[in-house]
């Protein structure tokens, strides 16, 4: 599919890919989150992360129960009607969900924390994860906004400098093709070298490689490193994709993730370096002396 990101990516997505309806329904609904200020609020001024640790890497965050709780729950509904898990939907309602647990563990991408946690609500654990990992990303792309400009040019991993996740996709952009990794949770966007692999920095240009259909050759191609086995979708872009939109960009070129599965090659799931998160859930109005 191609997709012109000023139509409705969603439309065209629903139409080509119906079996995506879940995950597509969870893109959308957190896209309208995206610009409440409660987010933002909730993110410190200074990033704790330093050195070769992104910057969300010890962060506290803290945020009102409720809003984290109604949150959540609003998505694990959302899910279950759009066709994931039932369990999700009875997940949903149980009063023991821990709401500041999920988005932490979501945050560290902690696969078994969130199993675990999932486990505690009869949640299946496969159903349950993709949702906390949307329920995250207004969170972390509020994080983007306000650190971005203090991520140095000398960053030089291939992981996200703000959030640690391995990138989503590459821009190769604007007329000078410069080389932009791309994340697709907290939609930053840091720069990198052509011909250098971002998940193991090989640079020996034999064992660097592409993989691109006839069709779209031009404008999409697959990099792969026969060091590491793994492979980093590109796409030419004259102007940066917004960050909302990185997720989007990421399930509209996933003919170059069937072609490179195909091949044997790994995407770059998971996180570059691991980050630790505190997120405590304060309720929402401070407590009265009186009422302990
Ligand atoms: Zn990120
Ligand atoms: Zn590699």
């Amino acid at each position: 599919v191609t997709i012109r990101l000023d139509t409705d990516p969603f439309e065209v997505l629903h139409r080509e890919h119906p079996e995506w309806r879940a995950w597509l329904r969870l893109l959308e609904a957190t896209r309208s989150e995206l610009d409440d200020p409660c987010w933002a609020e909730a993110v410190p001024e200074m990033p704790p992360g330093t050195g070769h640790a992104p910057l969300i890497d010890g962060a506290p965050f803290e945020m009102s129960g409720r809003i984290l709780d109604r949150r959540l729950r609003g998505l694990l509904t959302i899910a279950a009607e759009a066709g994931a898990s039932p369990s999700l939907a009875v997940a949903a309602r149980r009063p023991i969900l821990d709401a500041p647990a999920v988005f932490e563990a979501a945050i560290a991408a902690d696969r078994s924390r969130l199993d675990a946690l999932a486990g505690s609500v009869g949640a299946e654990g496969v159903a349950f994860a993709p949702v906390a990992a949307v329920a995250v990303v207004p969170l972390l792309q509020a994080c983007a906004r306000r650190w971005s400009p203090r991520v140095g040019e000398d960053w030089d991993h291939g992981y996200c400098p703000v959030c640690g996740a391995w990138p989503a996709l590459a821009e190769a952009r604007g007329l000078e093709r410069e080389r932009r990794l791309r994340c697709a949770r907290c939609g930053d966007d840091w720069r990198t070298e052509w011909l250098r692999c971002p998940f193991c920095g090989n640079r020996d240009h034999l064992a660097l490689g592409a993989l691109v259909s006839e069709a779209t050759a031009e404008t999409r191609r697959a990099e792969t490193c026969a060091a590491c086995r793994r492979y980093v979708k590109t796409i030419t872009t004259l102007i940066p994709t917004a960050p909302r939109d990185v997720a989007i960009q990421d399930l509209a070129t996933v003919d170059l993730d069937v072609g490179a599965l195909a091949q044997g090659y790994r995407g770059g799931d998971g996180l570059g370096h691991p980050v630790s998160v505190h997120v405590s859930g304060r309720s929402r109005w401070p407590r009265l002396p009186w009422a302990r």
